[in-house]
């Protein structure tokens, strides 16, 4: 696996393989990979016949106070993980080249990106749409896999690629998670052995708020229940707790409907974490 860092190694060697008749995939990472990430590379794969992965840590998705310094960089660790299964490029930018002097367009997902996440880390997601769509254009790929870990963080992006007619497919990877059910995250590895138990009971809480859900009974008193438990749990705050739909991320009604989700973001300690589930699985 070879590593690129410019923009026009990259685009040569996708148009050389697309030239040859080759499918591209394309998996966008920060880094400091796990299995979560790499579950992305096998799915791709199974589509494609190239997989280019991308590591850049995209400074314009951190707020103020958020951990873009502390956010962890071990980029020939992820190299060889990337290359153990079967990446054929690695694309590794600095930030003069995404961002270069005088870069002035942003990208904003209007509506999509007001709740949850949107609403509790204002300007994150227009940095994600900004960098997205830079690397989508970027590789020119058949085919881009992004996690449903980051599920709102899909949908936006399945909007800006329907909206701005980017050609490549977009693909969502299920959720992978760790033995105990605790969703991977490179920021795990924050938790200190104490907040990692504490982390675990995450999956427990939502998966009760699920069935209950699925028994019929109405949204409210299912995440009041759910909220009040993860704070006895140990977790230090709820940023939020929501059922909603997974489509249009719309608040859910009485009426239960097969794309409803529960979403949530919590703190344990210093570390935010966040998970969702659909309450008919998947
Ligand atoms: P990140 O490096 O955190 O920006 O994540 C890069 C990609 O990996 C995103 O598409 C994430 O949704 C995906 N991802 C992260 N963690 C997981 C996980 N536990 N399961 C599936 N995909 C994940």
């Amino acid at each position: 696996m070879e590593t690129v860092r410019t923009v026009e190694a990259l685009r040569a060697a996708v148009r050389a393989w697309r030239g040859g008749g080759a499918r591209v995939g394309l998996v966008t990472t920060m880094g400091a990979l796990h299995d979560g990430h790499l579950s992305l590379v096998r799915l791709a794969r199974e589509h494609v016949d190239r997989v280019v992965a991308t590591i850049f840590v995209n400074p314009t998705q951190f707020g103020a106070g958020e951990d873009l310094d502390k956010y962890p960089r071990d980029e020939a660790r992820d190299a060889a993980m990337l290359a153990g299964e079967g990446c054929a490029l690695l694309f590794a930018p600095a930030i003069e080249e995404m961002y270069p002097p005088g870069f002035a367009t942003e990208v904003r997902v209007t509506g999509l990106t007001d709740v949850l996440c949107g609403a509790a880390r204002p300007g994150h997601f227009d940095g994600v749409a900004q960098v997205v769509t830079k690397l989508l254009n970027q590789a020119q790929a058949d085919v881009a896999v992004f996690g449903q870990k980051d599920w709102q963080q899909l949908a936006v992006i399945r909007r800006l690629a329907r909206d701005l007619d980017i050609p490549t497919e977009i693909l969502g990877a299920p959720i992978m998670r760790e033995p105990d059910g605790l969703a991977m995250s490179s920021r795990n590895r924050y938790l200190s052995p104490e907040e990692r138990k504490i982390a675990a009971r995450l999956n427990l809480r939502l998966s009760e708020a699920v069935v209950r859900r699925r028994a019929g009974e109405a949204p409210e008193p299912v995440t009041a229940a759910a909220t009040a438990q993860l704070l006895v749990d140990g977790f230090k705050s709820i940023d939020y707790l929501e059922l909603r739909s997974g489509t249009t991320l719309r608040p859910a009604s009485a009426a239960l409907t097969d794309d409803e989700r529960l979403f949530c973001a919590v703190r344990v300690g210093a570390t935010r974490l966040i998970d969702n589930m659909g309450i008919f699985g998947k």
